[in-house]
Parts: C-alpha cells; sequence; structure tokens
C-alpha cells in the first residue's frame, strides 16, 4: 500500500467512517491540517521540478461540487467519485491539464453521498445510464489505500438501473474478483507497448500485469474493456503498436476475445505539459513535436490530422487482423 511521506487534511473528514478509518491507517504519517484541499499554498507555490515529490503526499478531504457532465463515449455521465489524480506520474496526464503540478492524490471521504446521487439518478432515468466514476483518477490504485472500490460495487448491485465503469493503468484487481457485481460494473484497462510504459507511464503497473488483469476480470463475469491509450507517435511507434496488438491476441484469454471492446485515444498534449516535464523529468523522452503537432487552443497540443489519420489507417488493419470480431468503439 502507498505511504505517503505527509498527510494534508480537511478537519471535517474525522465526521465521516472513510476520513477517520483513513486517519486510523496511517496513524504514524506526519498530518497537516488545511482548510481546502483546491488550495493548498504551500504546494501550489512549490517548483515544477518539485511534481514528483509532490506526489509523494496524500490529500483527504470532503469533495464539494457533485456535477455530472455528459459524455457521449462509454458513458452517459462522467461523475466526480471518491478521489482525484493520482500517485503515478505518466507524462501525458490528461489531469496535469486541469490541476497543473497540484495532480496529486486526493481522497474524498464522503462517498456516501456522492454513489447516493448516482443511485437516485439511475432510478429516476427512463433509460439505462452508465456512469463514469473513474474519470479524474485511478480506481483500482486508489481502492489499494480505501478500500472503496468493494464498498461500491457492493452498495451498487442491487440497485434496480445503472451501471458504472472506470478506466485503469493498474493490475491490482484481486480485491474485487470474488464480488457479486451483477455484471453492473465494466473496468477498462488501458494499455501500451511496453517500451512506452516504460520511458512515459512512470509508477503504473507493467504491460503483463494489465493483460493478466483483464483475463482475471472476465474469469470473474466482469465486462471488460482494453483501451490502447493513448497512442504516442515515437519514431518506432509502428513496430511498437503492431508488437502490442500481436501480444494482446496471443495473450488474451478466448473469453475476454470472445467480446471485449476497444477504445483508442491518440495522445493530446499541453504546453503544461512540457514546461513540468521538463523540469521534473529532464532526462524523458519529449513527447512535444512542432512539426507532427498542431495547437487545439488554450495552449494544447494535437497529432496533426493527416498524421493522425495514417495512424488511424494502420491500427484499424492491424486491429481487423487480430481482433476482428472485437467492436472498435471510437478513435479519437
Ligand atoms: S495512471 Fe492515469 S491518473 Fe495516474 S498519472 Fe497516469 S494517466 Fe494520470
Amino acid at each position: 500500500m502507498f505511504k505517503p511521506k505527509a498527510i494534508y487534511y480537511e478537519k471535517e473528514i474525522l465526521e465521516y467512517p472513510l476520513g477517520k478509518q483513513l486517519m486510523e491507517q496511517y496513524e504514524d504519517v506526519p498530518k497537516v491540517e488545511i482548510e481546502n484541499h483546491n488550495n493548498i499554498e504551500e504546494m501550489r507555490k512549490k517548483e515544477n521540478k518539485e511534481f514528483p515529490y509532490m506526489k509523494q503526499n496524500l490529500i483527504i478531504g470532503v469533495r464539494k461540487t457533485h456535477k455530472f457532465v455528459e459524455n457521449h463515449k462509454t458513458s452517459d455521465y462522467l461523475v466526480p467519485y471518491t478521489s482525484s489524480g493520482c500517485t503515478a506520474s505518466c507524462m501525458y496526464c490528461y489531469l496535469v491539464c486541469n490541476y497543473n503540478k497540484c495532480a496529486y492524490l486526493r481522497l474524498f471521504v464522503n462517498r456516501e453521498q456522492m454513489l447516493e446521487k448516482i443511485i437516485k439518478t439511475a432510478n429516476k432515468s427512463e433509460k439505462e445510464l452508465t456512469f463514469e466514476i473513474g474519470s479524474n483518477s485511478d480506481l483500482i490504485l486508489e481502492n489499494t489505500i480505501t478500500g472503496n472500490l468493494p464498498w461500491t460495487i457492493e452498495n451498487f448491485k442491487n440497485v434496480e438501473k445503472g451501471h458504472l465503469t472506470f478506466p485503469t493503468k493498474f493490475d491490482m484487481v484481486d480485491d474485487i474478483l470474488p464480488l457479486d457485481h451483477k455484471e453492473k460494473v465494466t473496468v477498462r484497462v488501458s494499455v501500451n507497448p511496453e517500451e512506452i510504459i516504460n520511458k512515459v507511464e512512470f509508477g503504473t503497473s507493467r504491460l503483463r500485469g494489465r493483460i493478466e488483469a483483464i483475463n482475471k476480470l472476465k474469469e470473474a463475469g466482469y465486462k471488460v474493456g482494453i483501451l490502447i491509450a493513448p497512442v504516442i507517435l515515437v519514431e518506432n511507434w509502428k513496430e511498437l503498436y503492431l508488437e502490442l496488438i500481436q501480444r494482446l491476441s496471443q495473450e488474451l484469454s478466448e473469453k475476454v476475445k470472445k467480446d471485449a471492446f476497444f477504445e483508442i485515444i491518440f495522445m493530446t498534449y499541453s504546453f503544461v505539459h512540457t514546461k513540468i516535464n521538463e523540469e521534473a523529468f529532464p532526462n524523458a523522452i519529449n513527447l512535444y513535436s512542432k512539426e507532427m503537432m498542431t495547437g487545439r487552443g488554450r495552449g494544447k497540443y494535437m497529432y496533426k490530422n493527416d498524421i493522425r489519420k495514417d495512424g488511424e489507417i494502420f491500427l484499424r488493419e492491424q486491429m481487423q487482423k487480430y481482433f476482428p470480431n472485437n467492436k472498435i468503439e471510437y478513435i479519437v
């Protein structure tokens, strides 16, 4: 389990069972009381090069905003849930766009309130809704600290309507395997070539572990999805992604191959990433390419259309060859 250097906490967390549990769990870790998890002055003032060290802390608070955002990919709503941020440091992490260098792991202890809102919305709706509960963090990682996933699944499984989904780059799924989830949860495991995991996705699980996790989840009856994401067009990308797809086709179980779906997402990047990464990880590879990328507003970059299109054609061809029966939900 993650052992933080220090815990920054709002004192209201002690009014919640999970807050008390976490404070006991980390009894021997230094604590700093804070007013508001969104504004920790000490953290805001740190230099970019401190980014990986900042991630060694844990912030615990009460989530105050509970706004659901409509979504049209693999869910109907993106839902703020029990955490934001992460202890890992993928160099492209989308959370850095939202939280800048404060993309450290924050846990929110008012989980009863958050799950209740999901359940009410699900029950009120005429159609069956899917809620994406992991768009702000990695719940498999978070679960190793809070045990929130078994709690969530146990409390959601008998709800009349609705479905939960979340993505992950971690393989610590054993906790949720024995649960009676009643097929109400889809876990989407994100994969990348091992070389890219090593060079870019610092602190996440290895490819082998992620593939094993997919097989185990399927065996336990979960619906599973596979994200090839983000596709990063490094020099030898064709070779790497072909190897990845071949390896998936060899190592995924027949059960997974029968009905798992895919999502494919090309990397987007930003000026903020460039600044933080060059100071925090000076020896890492540079993910920004002036030749291959173009702006897409507010300091964000994406691969140029023709380059992305070439990538898409290549990936569709390989997927057609190795996974002819599996649906690609989208490529963006
Ligand atoms: S695992 Fe996910 S949330 Fe964590 S740093 Fe990587 S992309 Fe961000």
